[in-house]
């Protein structure tokens, strides 16, 4: 493993988040969709630069593709330099480097040509987040979920603008399998999957970073304070921050007529927007 850094893969080692990134290929595109379930998990960030993805056979039972498929699959993204594969005692595939954010131009075209489907991502992705940090809440956690949650926490503050997105789909994936709900994993992952390449998209402004963090923190401490009524809220604005900074990137022309999903605050003076009233004390 000599010139690589060991950075930790899946947060806490959790084998719900696994199987969500690497779940079964469905279509007649047996090699098409390999590539694309590997490089969706580099795109994430639920593995890194220098971390070594699960072996062969796992992946192919994971995936339930023939070991020929994987291997062609593995041989593609090394070629476009994604991912490097070591024979012997500590050998493995590791991956090498992720893939390019887009360009603007590239980024306002995908937003165009996902139209409609682009709110109801942003929809999809408020009702899981919020409801993985409330049941999170409400979980007897583990010591090492407890734990996993701290670790993404802090590494979110140590990454800086460049390691930003990544690290916060871990601490997200991390929160969602706090959860202790396969399904609810399933759907975060699936939720982050279809806006990923948006996402990386948008440049980090150091204020924005700094402001996410203050709502990731608030998020924590109520998860694991056991208060789901704040941990459901401080998520409630930490998504609705993201969908008006991906709004406000994009701008107004590529969204649906109506402009934001609803229930979702407009973006004010460039940054995140502020919490703003939800269901009446006592509701959920
Ligand atoms: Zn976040």
């Amino acid at each position: 493993m000599s010139g690589y850094q060991e950075i930790g893969t899946v947060p806490g080692g959790s084998p719900a988040i696994t199987a969500a990134v690497f779940r079964a290929v469905r279509t007649g595109n047996a090699f098409e969709e390999t590539v694309e379930r590997l490089l969706e998990g580099v795109k994430l960030g639920v593995y890194a630069p220098g971390d070594r993805l699960p072996p062969e056979r796992e992946l192919t039972r994971r995936l339930g593709i023939s070991r020929i498929t994987l291997r062609e699959a593995l041989r593609e993204l090394a070629a476009a330099g994604y991912v490097e594969t070591k024979r012997g005692r500590f050998g493995g595939t590791f991956i090498l480097r992720q893939p390019e954010p887009m360009v603007h131009d590239e980024l306002t075209r995908t937003a165009r040509d996902m139209g409609a489907q682009l709110d109801d991502a942003l929809t999809f992705r408020r009702v899981v987040e919020t409801g993985a940090a409330e049941m999170a809440a409400r979980a007897s956690l583990t010591m090492q979920q407890r734990e996993s949650l701290a670790e993404c926490l802090a590494a979110m503050y140590a990454c800086g603008p460049s390691g930003y997105r990544p690290a916060d789909t871990r601490l997200h994936l991390a929160i969602a399998d706090a959860a202790g709900s396969p399904m609810l994993t399933a759907s975060v992952v699936e939720s982050r999957v279809q806006l990923v390449d948006l996402l990386n998209a948008i440049p980090m402004l150091q204020r924005n970073l700094e402001h996410a963090n203050v709502q990731h923190a608030a998020i924590v401490r109520a998860i694991l304070a056991g208060d789901p009524d704040r941990a459901r809220r401080a998520m409630e604005e930490h998504v609705a921050g993201t969908a008006a900074l991906l709004r406000g990137f994009l701008g107004d022309t590529v969204l649906a007529p109506g402009g934001r999903p609803p229930g979702i605050p407009p973006i004010t003076g460039g940054l995140p927007a502020p919490p703003y009233p939800l269901a009446p004390e006592g509701g959920s």
